[in-house]
């Protein structure tokens, strides 16, 4: 079993817990995913593109530049050949400036160093331009369709209300409890449809200040909404959210959901 901080308890998902949390995400998924022009690619060069472009950025605004950048440089060594100003003119007008420059060293490293593919392992994926270890990660699940644990803000926030993982501010940040829990839960097979579903759930449904919780396939199993001891859960602001059927009280800055005594004992003396 991973060892933690004395004071962090392990994760230990209840495989009942662990298959319907899977199926339900899935079959969410392949109902009511986005449409979004990444999702038909195969290539992992591809994907890698939509990651550097992706961050920082809405993907309603990258969608369109996205499909003219693969559509101009369909393959890594077409945009080694594409000029610097040639990219970043397409891809300056979104913001975060340096991602042009990081496009192109990616594209010369693949074509020089890999023989035109993109690596094939976590560990080399990371050492890619623009690359961390989030989008390196993607392109490993979505690109190569390999198995791996992906965690953003977005799925972190998923999984801590959706488990009851009593959760802080640091649970955002690098907390092995969050990326034991998120790598439990990551299907066997259906990866890629699991953490699309994820992403979506993050960014459509349980959203950080109002969940739509009447709408969200987990909303039978989430903790935050049936309760249960002991369920403590944050936003990223660490400001108070009400999950519907749920009440919230304010803990100093933290919010706890069907409160356990050391909870109220906060909140009385607060
Ligand atoms: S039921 Fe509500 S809190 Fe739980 S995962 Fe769905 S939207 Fe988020």
């Amino acid at each position: 079993m991973t060892r933690y901080d004395p004071d962090e308890p392990p994760v230990d998902v209840d495989p009942a817990f662990r298959r319907s949390f899977q199926d339900r995400i899935v079959r969410w998924y392949r109902r009511a995913g986005r449409d979004l022009p990444w999702r038909s690619l195969t290539s992992p060069y591809q994907v890698a593109v939509s990651e550097i472009l992706l961050q920082q950025t809405q993907a309603a605004r990258v969608a369109p530049v996205f499909e003219e950048f693969v559509a101009r440089w369909p393959s890594v060594e077409n945009l080694h050949a594409a000029t610097l100003e040639e990219v970043k003119a397409l891809t300056d007008p979104l913001g975060y400036h340096i991602r042009g420059a990081w496009l192109k060293e990616l594209a010369r490293i693949v074509v020089e160093r890999h023989g035109g593919e993109l690596p094939d392992s976590l560990a080399a994926l990371r050492e890619l331009p623009g690359l961390g270890p989030y989008a390196a990660a993607a392109v490993y699940v979505f690109g190569l369709r390999r198995r791996a644990a992906l965690l953003d803000t977005n799925i972190a926030r998923v999984l801590t209300r959706a488990v009851g993982l009593p959760a802080d501010g640091s649970v955002y940040r690098d907390n092995r409890r969050l990326s034991d829990l998120a790598e439990q839960l990551v299907p066997a097979r259906r990866h890629y449809d699991y953490h699309q579903g994820l992403m979506d759930l993050g960014a459509t449904v349980c959203l950080s200040r109002s969940p739509r919780c009447q709408r969200c396939p987990l909303r039978r199993v989430c903790r935050a909404v049936t309760g249960g001891p002991p369920v403590a859960f944050w936003n990223e602001q660490g400001v108070v959210m009400a999950a519907e059927r749920t009440v919230g009280y304010r803990v100093g800055s933290r919010a706890a959901v069907n409160p356990t005594p050391e909870a109220l004992t906060r909140r009385n003396s607060s």
